[in-house]
């Protein structure tokens, strides 16, 4: 069994798609039949990686899961069908017919009805006045410590007034300013706030503010250290999506000037301190389809991550900005090291 596992798993994916009746274009692509869209970002790796990753839904996977999902049936039921279908002399128990699929019933599955999501000004107006109370507060023990973390990673305080960071000093404190100051409704509408009603940064005062076009758009939260077994080291807005870090600097920038994408904001703040361009994804497999456009006019470097996600995300991305005709390499961290930030804590 294990053996036709590994057979099924070899077959070639697009050829799979293809017997479908999917229409897979410039050999290597098409349209997703996983959410609806109008130009194809489903790609195929072809053989020996034999997969498929949607940089529209993010959805990826072998041919099995590729043949499961289309068909809405279970894995072994995609394996057995599989196996019957292109393995020579298989012998096995299900039935010998083929499945045919309507592709273009597929293609036409009524999405699920989802409000669009609509960033308003008023969130940055939110945020923006955030920071600013969040300034003037007068020192505390948290403050003094989230300073010493930061200098500890080698931050230095050009680093932290260039990117605006700040701290929440106070919680209770800042929790109370918002809440009178705004209405619930608005402070939940913007992330900032639980369905609670609290500030959702209860353990991650050190905040990372993203721009966009001078606004801040974003908000993430980080924990002094490393965070006790429950808690995540950092804090995300609810509901709001992620936007990518330092965007506003590549604006200034001539064209082929190089830009390196990192998966931490803190491993986009180490380079740029060491005078690079760079900016953070968030992580190694939250590239979305539109955020391309940015980075046509660049010499783009990835530099991610030393492990398993960081691999594959870089091939991943490799292959989507190559696709968009974007010059795009990759940088590697020795073996004892995780992360760029700790690169430079070493080795400079
Ligand atoms: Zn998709």
């Amino acid at each position: 069994m294990n053996d036709i596992l590994q057979r099924v798993k070899e077959i070639d994916i697009r050829q799979v798609a293809r017997d479908l009746g999917f229409d897979v274009i410039q050999t290597r692509r098409m349209l997703c039949p996983f959410h609806v869209e109008e130009t194809p970002s489903l790609v195929f790796y072809p053989p020996p990686q034999n997969e498929f990753h949607c940089f529209g839904c993010g959805k990826r996977g072998d041919v099995i899961n590729m043949y499961a999902d289309v068909c809405q049936i279970d894995f072994k039921t995609a394996l057995e069908e599989l196996a019957n279908r292109y393995i020579p002399n298989y012998e096995g128990y299900g039935s010998k017919k083929t499945r045919k699929i309507d592709v273009k019933s597929i293609y036409t599955r009524k999405p699920v009805e989802e409000k669009p999501f609509v960033f308003q000004s008023k969130f940055s107006d939110i945020y923006e006045d955030f920071q600013k109370f969040c300034l003037i507060q007068p020192a505390t023990e948290s403050a003094r410590k989230a300073a010493e973390y930061l200098r500890g990673r080698g931050f230095d305080d050009w680093t932290i007034r260039h990117f605006k960071l700040f701290v929440i000093k106070n919680y209770g404190v800042a929790n109370e300013y918002l809440k009178e100051k705004y209405d619930t409704s608005d402070l939940i509408e913007s992330g900032i706030v639980n369905k609670a009603g609290n500030l959702v940064f209860f353990k991650h005062p050190i905040i990372i503010p993203y721009y966009q076009n001078g606004r801040i758009v974003y908000l993430q939260g980080r924990t002094i250290g490393e965070p006790s077994e429950d808690t995540s080291k950092y804090q995300f807005l609810t509901g709001i999506p992620r936007t990518i870090f330092n965007i506003d600097s590549l604006k200034p920038l001539r064209g082929n000037a190089e830009v390196y994408l990192t998966e931490g904001a803190f491993d986009c703040m180490t380079l740029v301190k060491q005078g690079m361009s760079a900016v953070s994804l968030g992580s190694a497999k939250t590239f979305k389809k539109e955020w391309a456009k940015h980075f046509k006019k660049f010499k783009i470097w990835i530099w991610f991550d030393n492990d398993s996600a960081g691999q594959a995300g870089t091939r991943d991305l490799m292959e989507e900005l190559h696709l968009n005709g974007i010059t795009v390499d990759r940088k590697y961290l020795p073996d004892d090291v995780k992360d760029i930030n700790e690169y430079y804590q070493k080795y400079s």
